[in-house]
């Protein structure tokens, strides 16, 4: 089996299974004072120091949560209903990048839907899929409120990194918040909390469990719990804490502290991938070549083969890829990203994504480069049979 499928979720790194059952062992509360709480109570606070340090930010800052959606959900509500009271902070616009994920998009559209005084603006990219950094200038300007701007650190379609430095800095000069979706860039880049007011993680991309993620919220930042009832984390999320998911949430994002070798070592396999694959097969097309990208991404298109034959063709191979974005799969819907980037329809019904993580290997590259070759003969052949 050829696992190149590391955005849609990575395996579970042996780190982190080792902490989850050890976790799972605990059976304390970590809200209970007696020993086995306290036990409990510390797995907790030393995943939130290994949590903080990925994302370059203070254990206190860490709010755990079942997933980056609830992540998102949280921030984006939170954001809202925190900043109710007084007229002059109130939320009344928000501004998405047009490549954000569905669970911050759709998130947006809602908020939007229940809160009438917020308007929502969709800000576009350019065709390598980089937020378009004059058209947040021009929006920033316009209306009265407070705004919040949404901009993932990179793209789990394309692996497009976004400029945050200068996302930041027309964010801080307009007074408006910050949000950053760091899902698909964490352990891939160095991620910098200090330039954002919200950052969203999700363990299962990093070779930690589905179902734990995390928010990270900056001192004084908006945020009005979403899930209330029992205290947990400061009020800011109610219910009992997740201590497995949490504890190789931490595993999985303590392998990372010092990730500079293995983003190395992602960088030579997405590379080798991407010129094999121009070498083998010319007229492949890269998404946001010209682009700063993440080291382990590869969105590519192979023209005349569809998305949908390729993938089982190479799932026959023993290899796996994702076409567009998981969340989407299933569905045949063209890439929301691809057409942000103004990709023709045709070719963007070709897109496929590989993507590289902890346990991929050359061989992984090898084989999906030998799958894509037979694949792209093989339509050929019928193609010519059909002209024929
Ligand atoms: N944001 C991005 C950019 C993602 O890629 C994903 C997962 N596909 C999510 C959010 C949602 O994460 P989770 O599965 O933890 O809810």
């Amino acid at each position: 089996m050829y696992y190149l499928d590391h955005n849609a979720t990575s395996p579970l790194r042996p780190e982190s299974l080792s902490a989850m059952t050890q976790a799972l062992g605990i059976g304390g509360n970590p809200s209970s004072i007696h020993a086995a709480g306290r036990a409990a109570r510390a797995v907790v606070e030393e995943a939130r120091e290994k949590v903080a340090a990925l994302a370059g930010a203070r254990p206190d800052q860490v709010v755990f949560t079942s997933g980056a959606t609830e992540a998102n959900t949280l921030a984006l509500f939170g954001a809202a209903e925190g900043s109710l009271d007084g007229e002059g902070a109130r939320l009344t616009r928000l501004f998405v990048s047009a490549v954000e994920h569905a669970s911050l998009r759709a998130t947006a559209e809602r908020l939007a839907e229940r809160f009438p005084w917020v308007r929502l603006d969709i800000l576009p990219v350019t065709a390598e899929g980089v937020l378009d950094l004059e058209a947040l200038r021009v929006a920033l300007r316009e209306g009265k409120g407070r705004a919040l701007v949404a901009v993932m650190a990179a793209n789990n379609e394309t692996g497009v990194v976004q400029p945050l430095d200068q996302v930041s800095k027309l964010a801080r000069e307009a007074g408006a918040l910050l949000l950053v979706d760091a899902v698909p860039a964490a352990g891939k880049m160095k991620l910098d909390f200090s330039l954002c007011d919200y950052m969203v993680l999700s363990a299962h991309k990093l070779g930690g469990p589905m179902g734990v993620g995390a928010l990270v919220v900056a001192d004084g930042a908006p945020l009005a719990p979403q899930l209330v009832g029992g205290g947990q984390q400061h009020g800011l999320r109610a219910g009992a804490e997740n201590l497995a998911g949490i504890a190789g949430f931490a595993a999985a994002a303590n392998t990372l502290a010092d990730g500079a070798g293995e983003r190395a070592r992602l960088a030579h396999l997405t590379e080798r991938f991407e010129q094999t694959l121009k070498q083998e097969i010319p007229e492949a097309v890269i998404f946001g070549a010209g682009a700063e990208r993440l080291c382990s991404t590869s969105a590519f298109a192979i023209p005349g083969v569809t998305a949908q034959t390729a993938l089982i063709a190479l799932d026959m191979d023993g290899v796996m890829v994702s076409s567009g974005a998981t969340c989407s799969s299933g569905k045949v819907a063209v890439s929301h990203v691809l057409r942000a980037m103004g990709v023709d329809e045709a070719l963007a019904a070709c897109a496929l994504r590989a993507s590289f993580g902890w346990s991929s290997t050359v061989e992984d590259v090898q084989a999906a480069i030998a799958s894509l070759v037979k694949l792209r003969e093989k339509v050929r052949a019928v193609q010519k049979e059909e002209a024929a």
